[in-house]
């Protein structure tokens, strides 16, 4: 059984309130032997692994904190969990991170792997800039 992976998020910054701040993300694809991570570096795959390798674009469901600022850029707790991250990741590699916006509904997916939150996309969001 696999643990998770951490996402160093650096210097973020709150789309509402504009606070820059750190957060040490818990994500759940991927080698998830505790490793931490970059955004640019590339998952390493093992027998703990969770989700499917070789994805040309994914999001994933993180676990981090919310914005100190103003304790989170979008909806409040019941509507959507304020230290909920997306993280995407591209040909296995993390390219971009962020508070998430709900606009992806991990619940609904039909992925095959009950262990690991992930959708497969065809391009980013136009809601993210990278
Ligand atoms: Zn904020």
């Amino acid at each position: 059984m696999g643990l998770w992976s951490h996402l160093n998020v650096r210097r973020i910054e709150c789309p509402k309130c504009h606070t820059i701040s750190d957060h040490c993300v818990q994500f759940f694809f991927g080698g998830c032997n505790d490793d931490h991570l970059e955004i640019g570096h590339t998952l390493s795959w093992g027998p703990d692994g969770r989700g499917e390798p070789g994805h040309r674009l994914v999001v994933t469901d993180g676990l981090g904190s919310p914005c100190p600022g103003c304790g989170g850029p979008h909806a409040p707790p019941a509507v959507h969990t304020p230290n909920q991250f997306d993280i995407f990741i591209e040909n296995d590699v993390i390219t971009h991170a962020r508070w998430a916006t709900g606009e992806f509904d991990y619940d609904t997916k039909d992925e095959p792997d009950p262990e690991s939150d992930y959708l497969v996309l065809d391009d980013y969001p136009p809601s993210v800039t990278r």
